[in-house]
């Protein structure tokens, strides 16, 4: 491990949480250096409770339904209104019969998780922390556009990837999140909208590593895009991923038409290993083989996440590297000035370097477009919100993640 890697971990870790003594330090760093596990821990199932209501299947609703003496009309009706009405409420759904919304509300929960903490910038982000049924922490956030409204989703309780500049992946990765505690997500985003708001796109690149969590995630993302729940266009789906080559080659097959994000951050191996510890078991060639493969399958070009943080990835031989790498490709480059975050050394370049990183890339012809973070206002109030959480409660620091959120508009672009 680098010098800069341990300065960049050691400071996090020391700033999350001072209370940590050294011989935990030791631990942790040994959890989320080079041997890093991209398999969670088995999910060991919610604590006893009532089931959140969207948990069940269609058939296990209407087998549910029939053994009350309910016919099978009322899943149908009872799903639209948890999928697409605005609702909190069973009482809400105002076309059932009131002893069917009593049965309900004493069976089920209504919802995957409660809103722990609710967040809105000064450019309309709002950010939730969720608290699952378990306990543990996930965020979701919407972010409004002319024309648009993205929401991003988590996928993992933590990150088992350990990426340097995201307090996500700090502690490694708790659980996988189940399919309906994924949607839930989008759900809870839309009841939150003006009724003249609707949202147009989904980005899967909250807390977690998307592709670990696979089966879990194309079983939400089914619900999203079925015409009979959300009803959102395959095509407003993007998923990202550090790069897990087989599960890239098996997204493709899957025959669904979402997008593909990959989180590059670096040129060369040697320098990514020390951004993204993952790749030393994978490795660049391999990802962009793969994501080669993508695009022959399905015809949909990769975005290349990269984001530029001073004095480590932003000099004009990575750029030269980068282009190297991705022209010729059916490449789009989007680069990310690391914002400032109080828990992180690394900031951002100035200006001239990402605008001269930018021109290296549009001179060998790669497309390449320059994103500025949204929220930047509420992701510092939710760094102090889990800084005040942690020094309340140390024992449960584990459950606050920290995301970088890389959420972001375009500011220029040049598609040469
Ligand atoms: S940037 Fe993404 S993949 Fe990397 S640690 Fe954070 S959540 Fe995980």
């Amino acid at each position: 491990m680098s010098v800069i890697s341990q300065l960049c971990r050691l400071v996090l870790i020391l700033h999350v949480n001072p209370a940590i003594p050294p011989s935990e330090l030791v631990s942790i760093t040994t959890h989320i250096s080079p041997a890093v596990d991209v398999s969670p821990p088995a999910f060991s199932g919610h604590v006893p409770d009532r089931r959140a209501i969207l948990e069940l299947t269609p058939q296990e609703l209407t087998d549910w339904l029939a053994s009350i003496g309910q016919p099978r009309f009322r899943a149908k009706q009872i799903r639209k209104w948890l999928i697409k009405g605005r609702i909190s409420h069973f009482d809400q759904m105002t076309n059932l019969p009131v002893e069917l919304r009593r049965q309900l509300s004493e069976e089920f929960r209504f919802s995957s998780f409660e809103c722990s903490d609710h967040l809105t910038g000064s450019d309309q982000t709002e950010k939730l922390l969720l608290k699952l049924q378990d306990g543990e922490l996930v965020e979701c956030v919407l972010m409004r556009d002319p024309g648009r409204r993205t929401v991003c989703i988590s996928t993992q309780v933590g990150c088992a990837m350990g990426c340097i500049f995201c307090a996500s992946g700090l502690l490694g990765v708790k659980r996988n999140l189940t399919p309906a505690e994924i949607f839930e997500q989008v759900l809870v985003l839309h009841r939150l909208m003006r009724a003249d708001e609707q949202i147009t796109n989904v980005v899967v690149m909250g807390i977690g590593e998307p592709l670990a969590n696979y089966r879990a995630l194309m079983e939400a993302l089914d619900v999203l895009t079925s015409e009979e729940d959300f009803g959102l266009g395959a095509r407003r789906i993007t998923v990202s991923t550090v790069g897990l080559p087989e599960k890239i080659r098996e997204f493709a097959r899957s025959g669904r038409q979402f997008n593909l994000a990959v989180s590059l951050h670096a040129p060369n191996d040697e320098l990514r290993t020390e951004i993204v510890p993952v790749n030393r078991s994978i490795g660049i060639q391999d990802i962009l083989a793969a994501a080669d493969d993508f695009f022959d399958a399905t015809g949909r070009r990769i975005s290349y996440e990269y984001v530029l943080m001073s004095g480590i990835n932003d000099q004009p031989e990575h750029a030269e590297q980068l282009a190297a790498l991705l022209r010729g490709r059916n490449a789009h480059v989007n680069l990310i000035p690391m914002n400032g975050v109080s828990e992180l050394v690394m900031t951002a370049p100035g200006e001239p370097a990402t605008q001269q990183f930018c021109q290296i890339l549009e001179q060998w012809g790669v497309p390449v477009t320059v994103r500025k973070r949204k929220g930047a206002d509420i992701d510092a109030a939710c760094g102090q919100l889990r800084l005040n959480r942690q020094t309340a409660s140390p024992v449960h620091t584990e459950n606050l993640p920290q995301q970088v959120a890389l959420l972001a508009v375009p500011v220029k672009e040049s598609d040469t």
